[in-house]
């Protein structure tokens, strides 16, 4: 087993399953990459059963079948169905568009055990806006109801940003009225679409503030009716995040095409060598893939990371953001207080503009 100053290997508890790239929403955060994998490269069912067979037999107990939107699959009944039959707990992400309530019955008889909807604002001009659909808000609606007819459980995951950061409560309250029994307060991670759009996401650190304040309360009045989930966004934090709960340690992503990654952003570091399933099983990719390697444990780090006393809980950071805002993935996470390039994030935290929404689209 080959690992990297990584101590034991660990096994991935979670598997983060992107079924395909193709969405006809257009979130200006999403956090897919820039350049888009087309239907003609995903991988076909056969090989997702094999996948979650083989992520089985490594350790992982959950696999979230996400995108890109999931109901664009046509075989998404049988994906799942493997899924299950692998033994995985199953977690739909979905938009809610392109998922017909024929779809989701299907999918409830196939042992779906779960299913979160992201919503883009508690009103609906503003949220299909955000979207880049027209009539999304209602269908996401719609499909909720169904999600808890069938009583299958509900997360309302709500992106947030400059937008909507103003509405945290009226989002809440709009999950419970949904019947959702947990809710994902998601300020916008700023990778991939959000990098793009970032002067336009960016909130002020007053709202950030104000937004904590609003959490805090909601979480006291509402305790008992509804988890409420919520960290405070990277660029007003003192420390990082642990990102996937540390590279090549907890989880592991597989894109469309059947690459896999240590996290949904990883190819944005030039230079890493990801290995697919269409070559290799997933525990020899697990285990001695040079990608999973390249961050793994404590070795790579450089100070003030290598001698922190937090180096094991937070892992430095997250890698992709080293990269993009000082240009070396082994930096310090420059949202990190201690990074000597913090001043860097503090500069672009206080950039903001109002230009149209760059939209992912293909
Ligand atoms: S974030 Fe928006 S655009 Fe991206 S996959 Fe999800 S719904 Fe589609
Ligand atoms: S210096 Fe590195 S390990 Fe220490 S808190 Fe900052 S990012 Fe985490």
């Amino acid at each position: 087993m080959t690992q990297n100053g990584a101590g034991n290997l660990h096994k991935p508890l979670g598997l983060l399953a992107e079924l395909t790239h193709r969405c006809p929403l257009g979130c200006p955060y999403c956090s897919n990459p820039l350049a888009l994998e087309p239907r003609a490269h995903e991988l076909d069912t056969a090989t997702w059963a094999r996948v979650f067979r083989e992520a089985a037999s490594l350790g992982v107990l959950q696999v979230h079948l996400s995108g890109g939107e999931p109901g664009a699959r046509r075989d998404l009944v049988e994906i799942t169905t493997a899924a299950r039959d692998a033994g995985l707990y199953t977690n739909l992400i979905t938009s809610a568009v392109g998922i017909t309530n024929k779809t989701l019955a299907a999918l409830a008889d196939a042992g779906l055990d779960h299913v979160q909807i992201s919503i883009q604002d508690s009103e609906e001009k503003s949220a299909d806006h955000i979207a880049g659909y027209e009539g999304a808000y209602a269908k996401k609606r719609s499909l909720a109801a169904e999600v808890v007819r069938l009583k299958m459980p509900l997360t309302v995951n709500a992106v947030i940003h400059r937008a909507n950061i103003e509405r945290i409560s009226e989002l809440v309250d709009l999950a419970l009225a949904l019947g959702a029994s947990r809710v994902e307060i998601a300020h916008a991670q700023y990778y991939g679409w959000a990098l793009k759009n970032r002067a336009t996401l960016m909130p002020t650190r007053e709202q950030v503030q104000q937004a904590a304040n609003v959490v805090e309360d909601l979480r006291r009045r509402l305790h008992g009716k509804i988890v409420i989930d919520a960290v405070i966004p990277d660029y007003y934090a003192r420390f990082p995040k642990p990102c996937v709960g540390g590279w090549g340690h907890r989880s592991l992503n597989v894109a469309p095409d059947g690459l896999v990654l240590p996290c949904h952003a990883a190819q944005s570091i030039p230079g890493l060598e990801f290995w697919s399933v269409r070559e290799h099983s997933l525990t020899d990719i697990w285990e001695n893939s040079p990608a999973f390697n390249a961050f793994r444990g404590t070795a790579w780090m450089q100070e003030p990371c290598a001698s922190c006393p937090r180096r094991d809980e937070d892992f430095g950071g997250c890698r992709c953001q080293a990269y993009a805002l000082t240009g070396d993935a082994a930096a310090t996470d420059p949202v990190c207080h201690l990074s000597p390039n913090h001043a860097r994030v503090e500069t672009l935290a206080a950039e903001r503009d109002t230009a149209p929404y760059d939209y992912r689209r293909m």
